[in-house]
């Protein structure tokens, strides 16, 4: 059974939605429900752009168990043109190309299999443009 997080996420998940602040203009992903900026509550729902540049990142070679069959794969942090940053799996990259500062775009794949039915996950990941 898929767990009732990954549905609240959907939104997140498939379609980057975040919350901008209606006040101040910062953008949250995912969404919170009071700005920390300036304590505003009203927000609207924005899509990120999906480019952004590599911060930095990681391989890891042993995985914890539910990704422990795609190890070794890398991992880094993305900084969007929104100025929103995040954690992302990086697919498809060859490990010795990874530079930081190269620019990313995230695209829509499927992360895991969940439970013992196997329900496939889907989320985003980054490649390389
Ligand atoms: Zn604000």
């Amino acid at each position: 059974m898929i767990s009732p997080k990954y549905f609240r996420e959907i939104p997140q998940r498939y379609r980057l939605e975040a919350g901008k602040c209606k006040k101040c203009g910062t953008a949250y992903f995912p969404p919170r429900l009071v700005c920390p900026e300036c304590k505003s509550k009203e927000f609207t729902k924005v899509n990120l752009s999906s480019e952004g540049k590599l911060l930095t990142y990681t391989i890891v070679r042993v995985g914890s168990d539910k990704f422990s069959q795609q190890s070794p794969f890398a991992v880094g942090i993305v900084e969007l043109k929104d100025g929103v940053r995040l954690t992302t799996q990086l697919a498809d990259v060859e490990f010795d190309k990874l530079k930081i500062g190269l620019k990313v775009k995230l695209v829509f794949r499927k992360i895991q299999d969940e439970g013992k039915s196997g329900l496939h996950c889907y989320g985003y990941k980054a490649i390389l443009i």
